[in-house]
């Protein structure tokens, strides 16, 4: 038993829909897994978990055991037996360490880092699959987000990936398995990251958040969330639990409610104030959102990312048009491709909320 005195670790307990996943993965056989399913399912920290346990010198069918060396290294991000194959923006992000050429390039300035897993740190991977081992019996190479690999990147892999040597293990974790090269797909054991329950992912979020907020600052201790919020902001991420916490922990959980709740509203007033906090890609998403509920509840179908009492505010008696809301809906999806760089943000912004009030407002 841990003491609850000690210093936090970094591996905190997986939530309990991966840690079930985590036991079915130990108990299979297989040097390469690919984890896949939407995004804010937990494919990253599963995978981490599985590598860990993997790693472990004292693994129990539950995983990890959490104290020997083997963890200690994983949790401190220095594990010699362990690649860690990401873009370098996301490695900064999560504090892995790059290699010593590539923090060199990025500390001078002479590139920005890279959102794509380069090529470069794909053969630093294969070379990595065939030096001697350091600590223990097995080698770990994780891949995430896997679909970041371009054709030339993941045919590096592709080799070592069929024929890996001695006990070298792969797991590729994705949100876009259809973005794959083929070959590399069918190298690979398949797992299909499983949806928590509505209620086990709430009493989790709402476990999180008190936990964030007893180690965190006073400010967010002072303000525990309201379950009625974070359901909203569960309900909001499409029952996608990671992608409600970064929410809520990114503004205060009744905020972040309170502004999911008025977006409606909002939009068929043409506020652009609603949405100048959010990123355009976010923007886009939540107008998807709005645009799908709108058009399911003009069916006579539930909405599913916002309360029909909240939507019923926006669309007034009358209720959108079908024909505006199908056309609005295509429009927003040839947006949601090209999202990632706009000429202009704000401009975008309110041609976005301008679309939204018209076609909100159409009979
Ligand atoms: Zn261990």
């Amino acid at each position: 038993m841990s003491d609850p005195g000690e210093t936090p670790s970094s591996n905190p307990p997986l939530a309990p829909w991966l840690q079930t996943q985590l036991e079915s993965l130990l108990v299979q056989r297989g040097h390469a897994w690919l984890l896949s399913g939407p995004s804010g399912l937990g494919q990253f920290e599963l995978a981490l978990a599985l590598a860990r346990a993997w790693l472990c010198e004292e693994p129990t069918p539950q995983g990890a055991c959490g104290h020997c060396g083997s963890c200690h290294a994983v949790d401190v991000h220095t594990h010699a037996d362990l690649c860690m194959l990401m873009p370098e923006t996301l490695s900064l992000a999560l504090g892995w360490p790059l290699d010593e050429k590539t923090q060199d390039e990025l500390d001078s300035k002479k590139r920005k880092p890279s959102k794509e897993i380069k090529v470069d740190a794909a053969r630093e991977a294969v070379s990595f699959t065939q030096f001697t081992r350091s600590r223990g019996t097995t080698k770990v190479v994780l891949v995430f987000p896997a679909e970041r690999m371009n054709n030339v990147t993941a045919n590096t892999l592709l080799k070592t990936l069929e024929e890996p040597p001695g006990a070298v293990k792969f797991i590729l974790a994705t949100d876009a398995a259809h973005q794959l090269l083929p070959t590399i797909r069918s190298r690979c054991l398949g797992h299909t990251m499983v949806w928590p329950d509505f209620e086990l992912a709430l009493g989790w979020l709402q476990q999180e958040i008190s936990q964030a907020g007893e180690g965190g600052s006073a400010k967010k201790a002072a303000s525990a969330p309201k379950p009625a919020d974070l359901q909203t902001l569960l309900v909001a991420s499409g029952g996608r639990p990671a992608d409600a916490l970064a929410w809520a922990q990114d503004a205060s959980a009744g905020e972040a409610a309170q502004h999911w709740q008025a977006l409606p509203k909002a939009m068929a007033r043409g506020d652009v104030s609603a949405l100048s906090d959010w990123a355009p890609a976010q923007a886009v998403d939540a107008l998807q959102k709005l645009c799908h509920d709108v058009l399911a509840v003009r069916m006579g179908a539930a909405p599913r990312f916002f309360s029909a009492a909240d939507l019923s505010a926006a669309a007034g008696k009358a209720g959108a048009g079908l024909y505006a809301l199908a056309s609005w809906s295509r429009e927003l999806a040839s947006i949601a491709r090209t999202v990632e760089h706009p000429y202009n943000p704000g401009l975008m912004l309110e041609s976005l909320v301008s679309r939204a009030r018209l076609a909100l407002n159409a009979k």
